[in-house]
């Protein structure tokens, strides 16, 4: 029972974790953060962002409920587990593949596909507002066609 109580908590978290990172990019990386932020909408990049400051303190987090949890496996560990894999899956999908932030990492897959669509659709605009498209796994299904 406990098992399965685990693989709840870290499957809610990782559903979470887009629903977090989505309402924080829409109101506060767009709004009182857009300091931090602006540094990944320019249009030249250095390699580093200041941008990366977020990723670098969800990762510090989610390292720490592990830590918290580990002894006895208790819900912080699986908490912290679930961010960082959403963490994981963020990194590879947006700086790897929809930034090309490493050796290029092509696919044709139509999820993937359009998941670069819509977020290079919220690239478009330069500037805090207007935007679209603040989710990054999930996206209008629009940008979905071939
Ligand atoms: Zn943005
Ligand atoms: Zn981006």
């Amino acid at each position: 029972m406990m098992a399965f109580l685990n693989i709840v908590i870290l499957f809610v978290t990782i559903v979470l974790m887009e629903a977090l990172s989505w309402a924080m990019h829409k109101y506060l990386f767009h709004g009182p953060l857009w300091f931090i932020h602006k540094t990944h909408h320019q249009e030249k990049h250095d390699w580093f962002e200041l941008n990366d400051l977020f990723s670098i303190g969800f990762a510090a987090f989610a390292l720490w409920l592990m830590w918290a949890g580990h002894t006895s496996l208790d819900y912080r560990f699986w908490i912290g587990t679930g961010i960082s894999i959403y963490g994981s899956i963020y990194f590879i999908f947006h700086d790897w593949f929809i930034h090309n932030r490493f050796k290029a990492f092509k696919s044709s897959n139509w999820y993937l596909a359009g998941i670069r669509r819509a977020h290079k659709i919220h690239h478009k605009s330069m500037r805090k507002s207007p935007s679209e498209e603040f989710g990054l796994l999930v996206a209008s299904k629009k940008w979905f066609k071939n």
